[in-house]
């Protein structure tokens, strides 16, 4: 999707801190980290949203999620502990219509959430 902030990273005309590139997913940096380690991680294909999850594509979720825990390991949070959430649409706190997986962790993370 050409105006897509999520997509521009994929094709690399936006730079991004890139932890991982497979070859369905990618993961980098959350430009504002709410915690020592915050991690973006985006199918590269355009989903805009948790609800255009269909039978199709819902096996990116499981790649996503997978991902997000093995990229846990390799920071050295997964034993202390971490958060994965899927913000989606407005009351859900979403900003870019991109599907992406939110990995925090590195610091004792408060519940609920605000
Ligand atoms: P959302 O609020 O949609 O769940 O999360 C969007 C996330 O994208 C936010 O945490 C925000 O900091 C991050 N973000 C917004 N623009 C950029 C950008 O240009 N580069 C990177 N790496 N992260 C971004
Ligand atoms: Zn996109």
């Amino acid at each position: 999707m050409q105006e897509c902030l999520f997509c521009k990273i994929i094709s690399g005309e936006i730079p991004a801190d890139i932890i991982l590139d497979k070859k369905n997913i990618l993961a980098f940096k959350d430009i504002n980290p709410q915690a020592p380690v915050h991690i973006l991680i985006i199918p590269k294909i355009h989903i805009s949203t948790l609800n255009d999850i269909d039978a199709i594509n819902s096996d990116i979720i499981g790649d996503l999620v997978k991902t997000a825990s093995e990229i846990a390991k390799i920071k050295g949070i997964d034993r202390s502990g971490y958060r994965t959430v899927f913000n989606c649409n407005h009351d859900g706190g979403q900003t870019v219509f991109h599907i992406h997986l939110h990995l925090i962790g590195g610091r004792l993370l408060s519940w609920p959430p605000g």
